[in-house]
This record gives C-alpha cells, structure tokens and sequence, in this order.
C-alpha cells in the first residue's frame, strides 16, 4: 500500500503546483498586520478539503472582532486509521506575513512563479510547507482507498504569526482534548534543507529595556550634568559578562550556551553640543531551559547597581518580554522515534533532536503536557522578499508523513 500511496504522490507536482498557486492567491492576514484575518483562505482550504473527499471536517473558531469575519478560523481534519486510539498531527497555519519592501520582490508576492523546482511566492514556505504536503498526502490516501494504520489529523490554525492567542494558543485553551496522549504531533513551521532538524526544545527568552537617567547640561560645562551616554556605553560593555555568570552548556541546542546581546538602542540628544541626561538600550536574552529568568534580571540589576554607584546615574527596567521556556519534548519520545525513522527512509539521512532560541507554536502544547515536535524540510527564508520554497521538499515531506502512517 505504502508504494503505491508513493506513486501516487510522485504524480503530484502539477497538483501541488496548483494549490500552491491558489493559496498564494488568498493573501490572509491577521487584524495585527492590518489585514482581514484568514476566513478566505480557510474558506478555500475547507472547500478543497471536501472535494478530494475528506469528510471529518471540524471547524474550532475563535472569536476576534477586529477580524473582517468576527472570528479566526482554525479547522481540524481527520482521515480515519485501523487504530483509531491514535492520531498522527501535522499542523499547519495559515497566516502569513506582509511582503514588506515590495520593490526587493522580482515579482508579485501574492501570484506564484516556478522555476523547474523553486517555488516564489508569500507562503510558499510559511506556512504552505506545513499545509500543501498533508493535503497531497490526504488526497494519496483517499484517491487510492488506503486506510492508515493510525489516523490522519490534519489541522490549519489561524494567527501563527502574531502570538496564536487566536489560534494553537486557543485550541490548547479551549479544545485540549482533541489531542490524545499517545498522539504524534509534527508542527511543519521550521526546518532545515537537508531534513536533519527535529525541534524538540526552546530556550526562555527575554527582552528587557534599560534606561539610564542621568543629567542633561550644556556641553561646555560637563561637571554641571551626569552623562548618560558614558554610563549607558559602560554598561552595555558589561552585558557579556552574563556569558560567565550563566555558563552552562547543552549540546542540545545550538548555539549551545544561553546568549546575551545588546541589541537595538534609542536615540538620544538630536544635537552635538547637548551632554545627554537619558539613554536607553535594550538586551535580548535567550536562555538554557533550566536557569530561572528572575535570577537572569536579577544578574542585569545587579550590574545596574554597580554602574549607577560609578557614574551617578540611576537605572531602570522594564522587562518587555519574558517567557519561560516551555517543558522539552523529549528527545526519547515516540514522535521523534518514528520521525527520525521516516526521514531516513524517505531522504536517508540522519535526522537528530535540536533546541532552538526562538519560539515556537509547539510550546502552547508542550505546556498541555504533549510531545509535539517542529519539523519540515525547508530553505528556511521564511518572511524574506521572493520567499521560495522546493517542490521536491514539500512531495518528499508528504511521503514522510505516509512513512510514519502505513507499516506496509
Ligand atoms: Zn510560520
């Protein structure tokens, strides 16, 4: 049965093609990047649903006003299995972000262009990679009267790109027990071109805003103010010292140590002969799982004090993000067994568990006390101009799939 369901998909490359083509049509943004939200593409993707004969359609909106439809559309799908205990997840979103500066794009970003195998367009790879192999997969399925061993879950949520709260945030709030214990859950939203990335992990992330107040004078007459400039600059020269009071290594992740940056800083006085009474910086902090953020914060006030005590000036904070990582999935568990195993079958490589520093939406289900890993194969150029995608991934991402669904 297998061969045949790979058959099937290998005659598929004009079919993808032409779904690609229809979505990249359906630009759907959420009310956060000012758009209408994602019921016409939804909408559209319920409809060809049914047309390839999935029948086991739920729809789990959730309310927003500020959406053109009053709600965000999330939807599941299920194509029966022998054993019905137990469901194979592949879980898509279907937001995108804006194109952004349309003049680096060589073409419209909402009218797909194909060159042999690279597929261009907004979508195309964030998050169709997550949408388009499941489908050609449903359709291999239904077209041949296959029945899986376990079931085929396929679920499209909303609002990925602006914090989920309207979508896999609201399914885990408000829809949990759709989910079994002994499910299999893949979130197709990152990966690498070579198929070897399984994320089972996120490091805690914080970003914090440090203002540094000290007095603003003429600059001729230096001793009657407090520069803040120099205060800010020495402190920022500081920040690396977090490398050594947070040391520890896992090799898990990469890179392998928690990471302390100085990023973006503010403006401050608009002319030269001003000394500066306020300058403000921020630092983006990716941190190992196990170390608590308050002691993090606590590290940054500590070095605060030192400065202010030096340079006379007084610091403040404001923790503008600061989020735990969620429980790891573990590198043991089933989902990332039986992954690993279809991957080697279908692209023969090795794929191995990774943590990453970034976020993903695997975390809300993570935190429901689920193994959900994120995989795909994919160029990784998520939310660039001419974002692009391979067709050969998303067919060879499909048949993974039907790997880790049929034994024979
Ligand atoms: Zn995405």
């Amino acid at each position: 049965m297998k061969n045949q369901i790979f058959t099937y998909i290998d005659s598929q490359r004009d079919a993808l093609l032409d779904l690609q083509r229809k979505l990249v049509a359906i630009p759907a943004l959420g009310p956060d990047n000012d758009g209408p939200g994602e019921k016409a593409k939804a909408d559209f993707l319920m409809e060809y649903m049914r047309e390839i004969g999935l029948e086991n359609i739920t729809e789990l909106s959730a309310p927003d006003e500020r959406a053109e439809a009053g709600y965000r559309p999330n939807i599941a799908a299920i194509i029966p299995g022998a054993n019905p205990d137990r469901t194979l997840w592949i879980i898509g979103h279907t937001d995108i972000v804006p194109p952004g500066d349309e003049s680096l794009w060589d073409g419209d970003p909402y009218t797909l262009r194909v060159e042999d195998d690279l597929m261009y367009g907004r979508g195309v790879e964030d998050d169709h990679a997550g949408i388009v192999p499941s489908l050609i997969l449903a359709k291999a399925i239904l077209e041949t009267g296959a029945t899986p061993d376990v079931n085929l879950g396929i679920m499209l949520v909303a609002d990925e790109e602006t914090g989920s709260r309207y979508g896999l945030g609201y399914i885990a709030e408000h829809h949990a027990d759709i989910f079994g214990k002994d499910d299999l859950i893949v979130v197709p939203d990152m990966g690498a071109p070579d198929s070897t990335q399984i994320e089972v992990a996120e490091k805690s992330s914080m970003w914090v805003k440090v203002s540094v107040i000290g007095k603003q004078c003429h600059a001729s007459t230096p001793l009657e103010g407090v520069n803040s400039l120099i205060a800010a600059s020495d402190f920022i020269t500081r920040v690396h010292e977090l490398y050594d009071m947070f040391p520890d290594n896992d090799d898990l992740f990469e890179p392998s140590v928690s990471t302390f940056e100085p990023t973006k800083k503010d403006a401050n006085v608009p002319n030269i002969n001003t000394i500066p009474g306020k300058d403000v910086f921020y630092i983006d902090a990716r941190i190992l799982p196990h170390y608590d953020l308050d002691d993090v914060m606590g590290a940054i006030k500590d070095m605060g004090a030192d400065i202010e005590m030096e340079h006379g000036v007084r610091c403040e904070y404001d923790i503008l993000q600061g989020e735990q990582a969620a429980p790891a999935t573990s590198e043991n568990a089933f989902v990332v067994k039986k992954l690993a195993e279809a991957v080697k079958a279908v692209y023969g490589v090795e794929a191995r568990p990774v943590g990453v520093g970034g976020g993903t939406v695997a975390a809300f289900l993570r935190r429901a006390g689920l193994d959900a890993v994120v995989w795909s194969t994919q160029e990784s150029n998520a939310h660039q101009p001419n974002e692009r995608a391979r067709v050969s991934h998303q067919l060879g991402d499909a048949k993974v799939y039907a790997e880790m669904l049929f034994s024979e």
